[in-house]
């Protein structure tokens, strides 16, 4: 078995442990493989282990990953998370390429990628990433303006808005990180009952992973716990 097998592995099973902690269906939460930083070969290897969905950061570098994958398998039909922070003049690539974008922050970002979406791909599924926890220089609306851009977000014909995504500051215990997520939650479930029918809640990463299933997590991020550590950025 390869590393990157037995550590994917590994994640399942620590999920399947989180769900079971939290009183939830195994099962009940999807694990986006964030492979950024690392190379086709090392998602081939992901995917040989049954892995399907994975989430880049860079956009070139992304999908620079999603062509040389259709060249390496192309039997195999992968699904393309962008997670990273979006500008406008990268748009148009990511809706021709991407499957899902999870860092929408803004209309302006949302209307270019409806316009962008290729006719003949199926709606774009977007999350709104929120800023939680209200660092003053991280990406995300704030929850004060969620509501607004949701009900933008969802009339837009060529997306279909799923749910939120989430990215809080490491926090110092399991408790103050259940905390934050659960504001996630809530703000997901406020939104179902002014009518919206999202059924995604991306939130948990490396390490805390567990925090963000006990929250209600449905899809949690992992890039070093599947690939390993990655090169520092230069
Ligand atoms: C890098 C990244 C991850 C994965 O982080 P790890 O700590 O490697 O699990 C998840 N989400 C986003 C938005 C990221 O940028």
């Amino acid at each position: 078995m390869t590393t990157i097998s037995s550590q994917l592995q590994h994640i399942q099973q620590q999920l399947v442990q989180s769900c079971l902690a939290a009183t939830r269906a195994p099962g009940s939460v999807r694990l986006l493989a964030v492979s950024k930083t690392f190379g086709p070969d090392a998602v081939a290897e992901a995917v040989q282990a049954g892995q399907r969905a994975f989430g880049e950061n860079y956009v070139q570098e992304g999908v620079d990953k999603i062509v040389a994958l259709r060249k390496l398998l192309p039997e195999v039909q992968l699904e393309w998370h962008c997670i990273g922070p979006l500008q406008t003049n990268k748009t148009r690539v990511v809706a021709e390429h991407f499957d899902w974008v999870q860092s929408v922050d803004r209309l302006k970002v949302a209307q270019r990628l409806s316009d962008q979406r290729p006719a003949h791909l199926p709606a774009l599924q977007v999350c709104i990433q929120v800023n939680v926890d209200g660092g003053p220089t991280k990406s995300g609306v704030s929850p004060a303006d969620l509501p607004d851009l949701a009900h933008a977000v969802a009339v837009l014909p060529h997306l279909k808005l799923r749910g939120l995504m989430c990215i809080p500051d490491p926090a110092p215990n399991f408790e103050a990180a259940c905390a934050v997520f659960r504001q996630a939650k809530e703000l997901l479930a406020s939104l179902n009952a002014a009518g919206m029918a999202l059924d995604t809640l991306s939130m948990g990463m490396s390490d805390d992973l567990e925090a963000a299933v006990a929250s209600g997590s449905t899809l949690v991020r992992v890039g070093r716990g599947v690939f390993g550590a990655r090169a520092p950025k230069i």
